[in-house]
């Protein structure tokens, strides 16, 4: 039987599925006639037995740009597909680095997925603590700046550690985020310096689990909140009326 490769995440390991289906597209860019290839796996774990799929694209194109075809490895799509958000104002920035330690994590890369976790809050930090009105097209528009006393600095950008500290100030996360935030932050020192040290999938696992958490209450509930509020109020005044 055909098996492929792809990460299991019951057996936390890479595994050989046994493949029983595939599927491919194939097609060209119509502005520039460059190739494109999709697929589509699925299969189940030779150890436990979970059912698996997985998606892979063409990287090389035989007869185009290199000597024979050549795919890229296989990331699972299902069971737990990488986590999507409801808020359309996360910063792409944000998305592509959780995007990219779940690769990390599939391939038990996990210096690598620790390293993402903490630039996608820092980055989270950023668009909060400091947006910047040419970055996002949906921030509610600046209030009046003060009168400028003194000619201004050159502005430094936020780093994770007063990020976290400023959004706990500021109110914006609360007690338990921030303990998180702080492991988080404690975990991405030890991963971006290179020291002798190994991070467990599982707290890996569990980082990936706080920094989605810590994306979900500020970007998604927040704003579902807000939603809801305004909802409530509109009612209340029709009402009224
Ligand atoms: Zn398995």
């Amino acid at each position: 039987m055909p098996t492929f490769i792809i990460d299991c995440p019951h057996c936390k390991a890479k595994v050989a599925a046994n493949e029983k289906g595939r599927a491919e597209q194939f097609y060209s860019d119509p502005d520039c006639g460059e190739p494109n290839g999709y697929r589509l796996y699925v299969g189940s774990c030779p150890s436990c037995s979970s059912l698996l799929a997985g998606e892979s694209t063409q990287i090389g194109f035989e007869n185009y740009d290199s000597d024979e075809d050549v795919w890229s490895d296989i990331v699972r799509v299902h069971p737990k597909p990488a986590r999507t958000f409801r808020s359309q104002r996360i910063p792409r920035i944000v998305t592509e680095s959780l995007a990219e330690a779940d690769r990390s994590l599939q391939a038990n890369a996990n210096i690598a997925a620790v390293v993402m976790f903490g630039r996608a809050l820092e980055a989270v930090c950023r668009d909060i603590l400091d947006p910047s009105p040419t970055e996002d097209p949906f921030a509610p528009p600046a209030p009046p700046a003060p009168p400028v006393t003194k000619p201004e600095k050159p502005k430094k950008k936020i780093m994770l550690a007063e990020g976290i500290r400023k959004l706990k100030e500021k109110n914006i996360i609360d007690d338990r985020l921030y303990d998180w935030s702080q492991q988080l932050h404690a975990f991405r020192n030890l991963a971006a310096h290179p020291d002798e040290i190994s991070i467990p999938r599982e707290d890996a696992e569990d980082l990936q689990t706080f920094v989605y958490a810590i994306i979900e209450y500020i970007y998604d509930l927040t704003e579902r909140y807000n939603e809801f509020k305004s909802r409530s109020e509109k009612r209340a005044k029709r009402k009224k009326a």
